[in-house]
């Protein structure tokens, strides 16, 4: 128990609520990553997808929230898909980054809750209240896991890829410090702008002036605060 306490980089102290359970490296369309494997306190699998060293300060990373129906399917209701390969371009970029991918589907209410919450959509509830009506909060993520996973990697403190302060700042208090944000902005296009309006209205996203306004929408409300570069949140992250 006691006998590798010299070993590497599991920085974490005691109630660890994450375990590493795998590493593989798998080359993508994007380059080659070394893939960790996690499982959280209640089960959950998650990953850990890097490059480079990521031990110390200001690592690139982005915590992305699944979303089968993006990232597979390539859903245009949100932009998800496209954030997430975005982020492994800019990791690969830099050679030194990491992408925690966190299997909290359709904003932590599951897959099938999400193709609910879409129906409701459809009749014109926006993405939050559809949720607030299937008896969810508006957004059930934890970002526990994902600082539980970056500890354990010997990430000190991150440089943010997202558009979205409210992750910034769970990540923070869970004990990652966060340097700095930038945005992360893919796939925005017409057909998902007034989600992607949406998560700016009533979930603080950051979007600049313009970056949603494609396709014959409206211009984006002026009072919706917007004070940072190019965002288009994802759905999930
Ligand atoms: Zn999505």
């Amino acid at each position: 128990m006691s006998a590798q306490g010299s070993s590497i980089p599991r920085v974490t102290p005691c109630a660890q609520r994450v375990t590493r359970e795998g590493e593989a490296l798998i080359r993508t369309d994007f380059g080659e990553f070394r893939f960790l494997g996690y499982r959280d306190a209640g089960g959950l699998e998650h990953l850990a997808v890097l490059q480079g060293d990521v031990r110390g300060e200001a690592v690139l990373c982005r915590v992305h929230s699944e979303c089968l129906t993006g990232e597979v399917f390539h859903s245009r209701r949100c932009e998800c898909g496209a954030q997430l390969d975005l982020a492994l371009q800019r990791i690969a970029a830099c050679g030194r980054g990491v992408l925690v991918y966190l299997r909290q589907e359709g904003r932590g209410i599951g897959l099938l809750n999400k193709i609910r919450a879409y129906a409701l959509q459809d009749q014109g509830a926006d993405t939050v209240e559809a949720n607030l009506a299937l008896g969810f909060a508006g957004d059930l993520r934890s970002y526990g896991v994902a600082a539980e996973i970056l500890r354990d990697l010997g990430v000190a403190s991150v440089s943010l890829l997202s558009n979205n302060p409210d992750k910034a700042r769970g990540l923070q208090t869970a004990g990652i410090a966060v340097q700095q944000r930038l945005p992360h902005v893919a796939g925005v296009h017409a057909e998902n702008a007034a989600y992607l309006r949406t998560k700016r209205s009533r979930m603080g996203h950051d979007y600049p002036e313009g970056a949603l306004g494609g396709g014959g929408d409206p211009p984006l409300g002026a009072d919706e605060g917007v004070d940072e570069g190019s965002g288009e949140g994802s759905e999930e992250g």
